[in-house]
């Protein structure tokens, strides 16, 4: 097989206790999974999972201990911070049942899905589609996987998000509108799972702005935190 021009790398992401790294194939993001995020962005209520997609290649793999950068992109004058629990799938499969959904994780990590506010919020005034304020490049800042065995109490997991040392966002895992397992469910009877997907579950009420020079450190209990830069 020769190619035109050489294919592109896969991105992927380090592995707690591993040196092997987990290739990433697509993001899958759950909109509007916490209820008091719901309420903040003007929605009520448990309204079915609906799901985005940014591409694998808007990752910003953080590694163990390091300080990731992103650039401030252009066009927004609104960088919205979004921390969320990702789950990393394993196994392919579709059609997923919530009772069988654990055995398809790999493992569990810190995420961002990095917002251009005021975007989005002109796309759904129009009604087009979310893709110039969610999936953008260095959108999706990810840091090292723990794997699920390692993570045996995700499911009460608080998640956080500081800015500047200043706690943004304050949550826990079990508010989450979707768990896990119902997430995949939901997911899976759209799109047919694969191993190397990574699904970004939702964000806890408390998104605000970030600007040039910030600091955000994002954490779930259990899991490694992940530091990002704003350049
Ligand atoms: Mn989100």
């Amino acid at each position: 097989m020769s190619y035109v021009f050489p294919p592109p790398t896969p991105t992927s992401l380090p592995v707690a206790g591993r040196a092997q790294r987990f290739p990433v194939r697509r993001i899958f993001c759950v909109g509007r999974n916490y209820e008091e995020h719901a309420k903040e962005m003007g929605f009520t209520g448990r309204e079915p999972p609906f799901f985005f997609l940014k591409p694998a290649d808007a990752l910003v793999a953080v590694e163990p201990s390091a300080t990731g950068t992103m650039d401030y992109p252009g066009l927004t004058a609104n960088l919205h911070h979004e921390v969320e629990l990702v789950v990393a799938i394993g196994k392919e499969g579709k059609s997923i049942a919530a009772a069988d959904a654990m055995e398809y994780i790999y493992g569990y990590a810190v995420g961002l899905d990095m917002t251009r506010r005021d975007l989005q919020n002109e796309m759904k005034k129009q009604g087009r589609p979310w893709c110039i304020g969610k999936a953008f490049e260095q959108s999706a800042p990810v840091g090292v996987i723990t794997p699920a065995a390692q993570a045996t109490d995700i499911a009460t997991a608080a998640i956080e998000l500081k800015v500047n040392g200043a706690t943004r966002q304050y949550s826990q895992i079990s508010k989450l509108i979707w768990n896990i397992a119902e997430t995949i469910e939901h997911l899976s009877a759209a799109w047919e799972l694969r191993p190397g997907d990574l699904i970004m579950t939702g964000t806890p009420e408390g998104v605000g702005a970030v600007v040039r020079g910030d600091m955000l450190e994002a954490s779930v209990t259990g899991l490694e935190p992940l530091r990002l830069k704003l350049a």
